[in-house]
């Protein structure tokens, strides 16, 4: 398959373009690069550089590459930014998703797999959470990512837009290889912050809040390993195009949650020196526990996360960062 994967400079975005290579597909990139990085891709992929705001780029990269499927990561992910700057979030992320449906129905009507976020359901007392669980984002970020589900669903109903939508959890970790991994501007993740601090470019780790409904108090998130979740994309598309799927939405998770200090504990044994910690307030919007009920993906379309062990997650980010203190950067 030839398929083409807008926003594929980025982290999710290029470990997906890796799987999909190594899966034997064709890979077109459409990225603006804002975040992205043109390093983090083979060499063997054509990069378009575009913005899905000017849709006539979206159109005429879809008539020249001819791609069968469309996997859509292009998007700010910044809640904190979102609340701040929303007019930025909703033209980017909606109007930006608005361009490439109406591109692709418009040319080649071709599946389409979008990336959405456990973000979409706001603080929820399901645990673990299904896919019908009430939808009330609680911030303008997750807002955007529902909004552009809402239109997606649209358009398959209008158009007969065969489409997979993925929400994820806690995205972490790097290829194990270490060569590409997180390097986002702003750095708001606990796994990357604690291998940062550990570099020593971060005076010490502060822990949000330890007076949770939790057993050791502090937040328990379902952390997914960044390689398996590009699995999941080649798996969603790859049933897609087999006819296999039409309209899916799957949450993509372990199953299983950890806590923030279970996760700085992992951090200590992996890099081998405990790391300096503070117990801060809790932080605006952090709902105690967040866990993917996966089953839907893994019966539907056999999702098989190899990283299960939080150690051996942490292992692969350490040593992405170890090897590349200033990331993509010379
Ligand atoms: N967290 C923390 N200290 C940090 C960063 C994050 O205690 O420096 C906590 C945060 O409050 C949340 C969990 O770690 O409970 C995961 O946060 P992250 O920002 O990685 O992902 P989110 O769950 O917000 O998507």
């Amino acid at each position: 398959m030839k398929i083409l994967v807008v926003g594929g400079a980025g982290y999710i975005g290029s470990h997906t373009v890796r799987q999909l290579r190594r899966a034997g597909h064709e890979v077109v990139v459409f990225d603006n690069l804002s975040s992205g990085h043109a390093g983090a891709l083979p060499g063997d992929v054509t990069l378009v550089r575009g913005d899905l705001l000017d849709a006539q780029s979206v159109r005429d990269t879809l008539t020249a590459h001819q791609p069968d499927a469309v996997i859509h990561f292009a998007a700010l992910i910044e809640v904190g930014e979102s609340m701040r700057a929303p007019a930025r979030y909703y033209r980017n992320n909606v109007v930006g998703s608005l361009n490439l449906l109406q591109g692709i129905v418009e040319t080649r009507k071709i599946p389409l797999v979008f990336s959405s976020t456990a973000a979409v359901y706001g603080t929820t007392d399901a645990v673990p959470i299904p896919e019908d669980a009430p939808m009330q984002p609680e911030s303008v970020y997750g807002e955007t990512k529902l909004m552009t589900e809402r239109m997606i669903h649209a358009f398959g109903a209008a158009h007969g837009l065969p489409y997979v939508i993925l929400r994820y959890f806690n995205v972490c970790g790097a290829a194990p290889e270490g060569d590409i991994g997180e390097a986002h501007a702003n750095k708001t993740h606990l796994i990357e912050l604690a291998c940062l601090t550990a570099l020593g470019q971060r005076e010490k780790m502060m822990i949000f809040g330890e007076d949770y409904p939790t057993p050791d108090g502090t937040c328990i998130r379902d952390y997914v390993h960044v390689q398996d979740l590009a699995d999941a994309h080649v798996l969603a598309v790859e049933a897609l195009h087999a006819g296999k799927q039409r309209a899916a939405t799957y949450n993509v998770g372990l199953g299983h949650g950890f806590s923030v200090k279970e996760v700085l504990d992992a951090v200590d044994e992996v890099v081998g020196t405990p790391l300096p910690r503070e117990i801060a307030d809790r932080r605006a919007g952090d709902p105690p526990r967040l866990v993917a009920d996966a089953s839907r993906i893994v019966n539907e379309l056999g999702f098989d996360p190899q990283f299960t062990n939080l150690q051996d997650i942490v292992q692969t980010a350490w040593n992405w960062h170890r090897t590349h203190p200033h990331e993509f950067r010379k």
